[in-house]
């Protein structure tokens, strides 16, 4: 099908194949599946960054014309400790561990979680399904397949024979002749091939399990790979377009979903066409995965004076497919860029809709006569006022930016040399500010530069937060009397990214926490 293509062409790193491709959506409404919680423990800082992901994807999609459905699940069942194919179910754990019902437990926890969503301003999908409610959905396609003969039953339940699926492993870059049995996979009794995987698990003799349903292999649960199979085909279609998820899915989940799908369908076609990963947060070198236990969560850095929004300018600032380093300065440089950014913005409120190229475009005269290619700029450019030309060339640059596998650092690059471009007309300057943000979503159009700036009192700080703002200042001072200026700048700098600002008194220095 081909696309009618407006600007730079949408170009996404599909993790199937390992390179970039041409995004080309093959329905009216393009289909989007992410990866969704296990709703057994609050989220933490990484596993904001997949939906914070997603909704990029979302929102460049919206900016080119293309309607999205999108569903995230919600994984309350079948999710075994150390994700792992037997032992116990991780909300079954919680819910033993809390003294809560796995329902409670379930409803407390997906509650976080959407909380966390709207707090980062992460568009709602517009179906969350439960894997609960879909069990004799996937009981049913489990059938499907040991009917194909493309199954094994074991005492712990049913297994999928990978050797039977041609192009299992693909996605992964699996070495199967090799030993990928990574620590992630435990042993079972029986299992033919080591990659071999539960469909479903049979309730152990003499262990009731809290959640269980009676499918042909006896009492049990269903595999944990199975609901995004089935929730995904029954909402979206049996093929779609785009399915997106945390990397430490690339190498297992992903793969096993595929396997099971295709050899479900078995019409020779890929199962999904496009398949995006993001890359893990790192907190003090360690990636943050999902069993990491203690790492911080949103509510933490809220409590310590950081904007959510911060947070989200944060992982926007990297690439969704570099890691990325979470440490307190990253944060605090953040805030400060978030501060300076609202304060810019405020005067030119309010802002226009420009959701999408086109509407941007609509707002900018001297677009249509400078984008997409050079060849288009003559003879119309030339009636144009100089600084109606330099918002289109900053349009260009963010639209080139998002189409480019969402290269949302260069957006915010591209916004920031906006907002201090003396050139630039105001109403070319509001056209900016609106694009970068309609797929950045920090809410520039709205968010109060006092809300942002709940930030602590300078009597709040710690000793050695005191410490090193006494330092810079010193240096500050030092580097003034030696007329040393490039330095003294440089140190006003450092101090404005930590929230410092220092002014010169008769009496020397005073600094405050902005
Ligand atoms: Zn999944």
């Amino acid at each position: 099908m081909m696309a009618c293509v407006i600007g730079h062409q949408l170009r996404f790193y599909n993790s199937l194949g390992r390179r970039m491709e041409d995004f080309v959506p093959s329905a009216d409404v393009t289909g989007l599946y992410s990866c969704g919680p296990t709703v057994y423990s609050f989220q933490h800082l990484g596993n904001m960054r997949p939906y914070v992901f997603a909704d990029t994807l979302r929102r460049a999609l919206r900016w080119k014309g293309i309607a999205v459905r999108h569903v995230v699940n919600i994984t309350d069942v079948g999710h075994a400790v150390a994700d792992s194919d037997t032992g116990e179910d991780k909300l079954e754990v919680a819910a033993a561990k809390e003294r809560r019902s796995v329902e409670e437990i379930a409803a407390f926890y997906t509650k976080d979680y959407l909380d966390a969503m709207a707090a980062l301003n992460v568009q709602p999908a517009d179906v969350y399904p439960r894997a609960s409610e879909y069990v004799p959905q996937m009981i049913e396609l489990a059938a499907r397949l040991e009917e194909k003969g493309y199954t094994y039953r074991l005492p712990s339940g049913l297994y999928f024979d990978t050797s039977k699926s041609p192009g299992y492993g693909t996605l992964g870059l699996l070495d199967l002749e090799g030993e990928r049995e990574g620590a992630r996979v435990e042993h079972v009794e029986g299992r033919k091939n080591k990659s071999d995987f539960a469909l479903w698990r049979a309730e152990e003799p003499g262990r009731r399990r809290v959640m269980r349903w009676d499918s042909p292999w006896g009492w049990g649960a269903p595999g944990w790979h199975l609901e995004c199979s089935v929730m995904s085909m029954e909402l979206l279609g049996e093929h779609f377009d785009t399915h997106t998820g945390g990397i430490d899915h690339r190498e297992l989940h992903h793969v096993n979903e595929i396997a099971q799908s295709e050899a479900y369908l078995g019409d020779g076609k890929p199962w999904v066409r496009y398949w995006l990963h993001n890359e893990f947060l790192q907190l003090n070198e360690r990636k943050m995965a999902k069993s990491a236990g203690g790492a911080p969560r949103l509510a933490d850095l809220v409590a310590a004076g950081y904007h959510p929004m911060a947070y989200r300018l944060f992982l926007l600032g990297g690439h969704y497919r570099s890691q990325l380093d979470f440490t307190t300065h990253a944060m605090d440089a953040a805030q400060a860029t978030l501060r300076r950014l609202v304060t810019r913005v405020e005067p030119l409120r309010p802002l226009p809709v420009a959701q999408t190229l086109e509407q941007a475009r609509a707002l900018l005269p001297a677009a249509d006569a400078l984008l997409p290619d050079a060849d288009a700029l003559l003879p119309a450019a030339g009636a144009l006022l100089p600084e109606d030309r330099r918002a289109a060339g900053y349009l260009d640059q963010i639209d080139e930016a998002i189409a480019a596998d969402l290269a949302t650092p260069r957006i915010l690059a591209a916004l920031q040399e906006s907002l201090r471009d003396p050139e630039i007309s105001v109403q070319g300057q509001r056209v900016i500010v609106a694009a970068a943000d309609a797929l950045l979503g920090l809410r520039l159009a709205d968010l109060d530069a006092r809300e942002v700036d709940q930030r602590r009192s300078a009597a709040d700080l710690d000793a050695a937060e005191r410490e090193t703002i006494e330092r810079l200042v010193a240096e500050r001072t030092q580097a003034r009397k030696e007329k040393d200026w490039g330095r003294a700048d440089q140190i006003r700098a450092e101090l404005d990214g930590l929230g410092v600002q220092v002014t010169d008194t008769s009496t020397g220095p005073v600094w405050e926490l902005r």
